[in-house]
């Protein structure tokens, strides 16, 4: 087993890993940019190497630097966590070169799976059966119309080397058409730096079912059931949570050995998500693959007992995986919520001194989180603050753990969507697990409302305050 490994992220994934490594008595070395000099991360791991500058280019996205700080550190091995360079093939590239172990899947492998054409290709190849679509990039607008005629409206458009709920347009109508695929096209080339943008069909309400699996390098591979991960604003996630109430236990397995067919044509090994549009319960396409660990993997650990992370660096050192599919059993249900700093009325991340951070407690909650009382948060990062996560023996009793974790948060400085995630697990909808991708903006008022704080009356307030106590 590895002796040092170097954790290429910041935030609550580099937490996460920190301590799956601490659990494996491995060394922990972290890295950071100037914002992030007193993050967490920097403070838990056993040594952190400084990358120097400000920008994404100069620290957590730069392949150079990161390669450096391992050698320079001695770490044998590099773990990617999500984001930045997790599904960048040169990170994967230049640490073989350089004699140092990548915690994920081949080079190739993310390379063809990155790019979710070829990774729709490799499906078909595969014979898991993919959102009807172009076969390719769209080249210019009489392709885009004509493959619209084939495929017909809605449609959605979809930058190829996209991610985070980014580069996606839903098409109505045909008037649309023209202006959506130059403004997808703009975004693809803005945000990830290729402009090639392919179109498939929009699956009007559909759930997004994810498997998650996990191969190692001598020919095993492993399902560990699916996550229903439907509850999305602007296409990111929102809640996530196993198993999903969509499927029988013969459409779990059939869409676990599908994901695992995936996996194995692919030539993967490591930790995966395998992810399923579904437009009805028999009815799901494989929209895309991600090939690392994803933000909602604790939901799949809370139901199975499996510590995917360690798992993850078990197979990187070349380990067999440490169990078979039939040890692999299903317990009860548990749901996350991402709490991010954004304000719940417009969604805009929020910034600045985190001046009070109570995390929940007790019984079958988890808290993964990078932040401290006194904690600034910085505007050049994503929003995520930390995800809580509640197991319960079924939904109802998972649903109401969640709610008294999120009461048991308590944060000032900084404002969070705690209790908007509250309003969307006690709604009607939710709980009766009717639920689509399209539930946040069908129902955005009502959970608003919900969410505000109800004003106590004068009378109960003076109560309140003379009640001993209180
Ligand atoms: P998950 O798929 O794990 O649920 P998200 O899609 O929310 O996670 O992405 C996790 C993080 O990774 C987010 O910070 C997101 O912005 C980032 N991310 C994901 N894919 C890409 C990509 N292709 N390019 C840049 N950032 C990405
Ligand atoms: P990303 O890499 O940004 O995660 P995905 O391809 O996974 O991109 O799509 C993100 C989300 O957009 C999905 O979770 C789903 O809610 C929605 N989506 C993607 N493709 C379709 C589709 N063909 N029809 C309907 N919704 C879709
Ligand atoms: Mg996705």
């Amino acid at each position: 087993m590895f002796k040092k490994v170097l954790i290429a992220n910041r935030g609550e994934i580099a937490v996460r890993v920190i301590r799956a490594l601490r659990d494996m008595e491995i060394e922990a070395i972290a890295v950071y940019s100037e914002q992030d000099q007193s993050s967490m991360h920097v403070a838990l791991a056993d040594w952190a190497v400084k990358l120097p500058g400000k920008s994404l280019a100069e620290t957590y996205l730069s392949v150079e630097r990161i390669i450096e700080a391992a050698k320079c550190s001695g770490a044998e091995a590099i773990h990617p966590g999500y984001g930045f360079l997790s599904e960048n093939p040169q990170l994967a590239l230049q640490a073989r070169k350089n004699g140092i172990r990548f915690i994920g899947p081949s080079a190739e492998a993310i390379g063809k799976l990155g790019d979710k054409i070829t990774a729709k290709k490799l499906a078909d190849q595969a014979g898991v059966p993919t959102v009807p679509g172009s076969a390719g990039a769209i080249a210019d607008l009489d392709t885009l119309r004509s493959e619209v005629k084939r495929i017909g409206l809605p449609v959605m458009l979809k930058a190829a080397a996209g991610g985070g709920g980014r580069g996606i347009r839903v098409v109505q109508s045909e008037s649309d058409l023209s202006d959506s695929f130059a403004q997808c096209q703009r975004e693809a080339q803005s945000y990830f730096s290729d402009n090639r943008v392919f179109v498939e069909k929009f699956i009007t309400n559909p759930r997004h079912i994810e498997v998650q699996i996990i191969c190692d390098d001598h020919g095993n591979g492993v399902h560990l059931f699916e996550r229903d991960c439907s509850v999305q604003r602007r296409n990111q996630k929102l809640i996530e949570e196993a198993p999903s109430a969509y499927l029988t236990p013969e459409g779990r397995e059939k869409l676990g050995a599908l994901a695992l067919k995936l996996a194995k044509t692919a030539g993967y090994s490591g930790a995966g998500t395998v992810e399923f549009i579904g437009a009805s319960p028999d009815e799901l396409y494989f929209m895309e693959m991600n090939a690392r660990i994803q933000v909602e993997h604790p939901v799949t650990e809370m139901v199975t007992g499996v510590d995917l992370v360690r798992e993850q660096i078990r197979v990187a050192a070349g380990d067999t995986l440490s169990f078979k599919q039939e040890n692999i059993k299903l317990r009860g249900h548990a749901i996350e919520a991402r709490i991010n700093a954004e304000d719940p009325e417009t969604f805009a991340p929020a910034v600045g001194l985190v001046t009070h951070w109570q995390a929940p407690q007790g019984p079958f909650l988890r808290m993964d989180s990078h932040v401290y009382p006194g904690y600034r948060v910085p505007a050049d990062y994503d929003s995520l603050l930390g995800k809580l996560i509640a197991w319960g023996e079924n939904r109802p009793e998972a649903i109401a753990r969640l709610r008294r974790g999120l009461g048991e948060l308590l944060v000032s400085g900084v404002k969070t969507t705690a209790r908007f995630s509250d309003a969307v697990v006690n709604h009607p909808r939710f709980r009766a697990a009717e639920i689509s991708t399209a539930f946040f903006a069908e129902e955005e008022q009502t959970l608003k409302d919900a969410s505000r704080l109800k004003d106590v009356s004068p009378e109960v307030a003076s109560c309140i305050q003379t009640f001993p106590g209180v």
